[in-house]
């Protein structure tokens, strides 16, 4: 590996040179998608964060095993003991099983992130297949004293823990802080104390989905499935953790304190967060019900929604900011980032049909120096938005040299070509093609059939020409110019793009 990676680590609060605990080996867990309900826009960032992560790492010659779990037990929003199991709620009111409900939303995530250009992780476990292991790990937990059983139920006792060890290590937040901000909270219940939080809990008799256990028929606590996970397919120690900037607090607090409890020590050396994408400033989310979801985007139905937008777009639009920062959805922005990635695309065909000379002026120095600004972004904690000024400052470059202006060497030429390949489309994920309206690879697919269209009216009128039917050849190339298609003869033939 000669990149020098930095990641920020939520734990420690600073950027840190990344080193696996065992290179070339790579361990990373992140947070999946409930799947009670259609994936929206806040679940594209961390699915599209992460990918960038895994794609980088592998692209470093890591050998990366990327856990990303499906979350198809209801979990208990916020903790609230007293709520109900979400997908049980949501099974009971369209009377189906939960795990068709389960299957179903999953199908559909599958389809989204495929859309999205993310790569499949290397284990997707579902929590409902690892009750076992999460009963083992609350009886740990129970065995080494930091836990306690009520009325069936199995709580952490985060005071306790708290004396030996220290609780909100990753938030920051003391337990202090913490039973401040529980106070409001009606009822400690069962309880002993209001940060305490549920390792298993019993069902109440409607409750659908239960499994039997020493304590009680009823169903883990949510953040147990991650530490249970993690451990089955990482090891105790791994090295990255994963997830958007909300779980910090409860989700990995509780995860930390249960692999202490459990194991004596932390599991996970990077914790990695991504920020979260807001709507006029406001998180999305089911609770604020301003979501929208990712086939709502790519078909444009929504009230919010100008048109539909391809999954493409969204993708280069959220790389376009560096995944610790915050993005504002708008429609200006969207399309303004759809113009973005129709310049880059625009750039590469254009590379495409340079031809190089060998006194060129732009020579490999230029591109190495490019190549270098480019990794240096990436190992500055995956600075997407610089690796795109970096290309977009290329494609300058590359315009110049397509319009004559400028001239390349046949060295630089390949070397472009393949950095806008490296970075773009295997770090990036950016997919060739996919820049137009909603649609995503069927739009892609009816795209390129066009442009084969366009490819043989063209060679038709290259026949014209050599036959010097003259008025044949103009007629055709006026027709397209009026569609909006500029046509430019080349020294091989011509070239075509079309102007909207
Ligand atoms: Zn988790």
């Amino acid at each position: 590996m000669e990149q020098v990676l930095y990641i920020y680590n939520t734990l420690t609060r600073r950027k840190e040179v990344f080193k696996p605990l065992h290179a070339p080996h790579v361990g990373m867990y992140v947070c999946g998608p409930t799947v009670y309900g259609d994936a929206h826009l806040g679940h594209a960032r961390p699915a599209i964060t992460f990918d960038i992560v895994f794609r980088y790492l592998t692209h470093l010659g890591y050998k990366v095993r990327y856990v990303r779990n499906i979350t198809d037990v209801g979990h208990l929003e916020h903790d609230a003991d007293e709520g109900e199991d979400k997908i049980a709620k949501k099974a009971r009111l369209e009377q189906l099983e939960p795990m068709e409900v389960a299957q179903y939303y999953t199908n559909r995530f599958h389809e989204a992130m495929d859309a999205l250009g993310c790569l499949p992780p290397s284990i997707e476990p579902h929590a409902s297949g690892h009750i076992i292991e999460q009963q083992q790990l609350v009886q740990q937990i129970l065995d080494n004293g930091f836990a306690y059983e009520s009325q069936g139920s199995v709580y952490f006792d985060v005071e306790k823990y708290d004396n030996v060890h220290k609780y909100g290590v990753l938030s920051g937040r003391s337990l202090e802080n913490i039973k401040d901000a529980s106070r409001e909270l009606a009822g400690v219940g069962e309880k002993k104390n209001q940060a305490d939080f549920a390792l298993w809990k019993a069902a109440q008799p409607e409750h659908i989905m239960r499994w039997p256990s020493p304590w009680s028929d009823g169903f883990p606590g949510w953040h147990c499935e991650c530490t249970a996970m993690g451990r089955k397919y990482l090891g105790n120690h791994f090295d990255i953790h994963g997830g958007g900037l909300d779980l910090v607090f409860p989700h990995h607090e509780c995860e930390i304190a249960q692999a202490v409890a459990s194991q004596g020590d932390q599991m996970v050396t990077y914790w990695m967060h991504n920020n979260m994408i807001t709507i006029d400033g406001k998180k999305m989310g089911k609770s604020y019900n301003n979501f929208i979801t990712l086939p709502q985007f790519f078909a444009g139905e929504h009230e919010r929604l100008e048109r539909g937008y391809a999954p493409m777009v969204i993708r280069f639009f959220i790389l376009q900011a560096h995944y610790r920062s915050t993005v504002d959805f708008s429609n200006d922005a969207l399309q303004a980032a759809e113009k973005g990635l129709e310049r880059l695309l625009d750039a590469w065909t254009a590379l495409q049909n340079i031809t190089p000379d060998a006194n060129g002026k732009v020579g490999i120095d230029y591109v190495n120096a490019l190549k270098e600004k480019c990794y240096d972004a990436m190992n500055d904690d995956l600075n997407t938005p610089i690796v795109i000024s970096n290309l977009f400052e290329a494609c300058k470059t590359i315009n110049s040299i397509a319009d004559k202006k400028e001239t390349i060497t046949p060295e630089a030429l390949e070397g472009l070509k393949d950095v806008f390949k490296t970075f773009a489309f295997d770090i990036m994920g950016i997919k060739a093609g996919a820049a137009g309206n909603a649609g995503g690879n069927a739009g892609a697919a009816r795209e390129e059939a066009f442009g084969k269209v366009v490819d043989m009216l063209l060679e038709q009128r290259s026949k014209a020409k050599a036959n010097k039917d003259w008025a044949t050849s103009d007629l055709i190339r006026d027709n397209l110019a009026a569609l909006g298609f500029e046509v430019k003869d080349t020294k091989d033939g011509f070239s075509w793009k079309l102007n909207k």
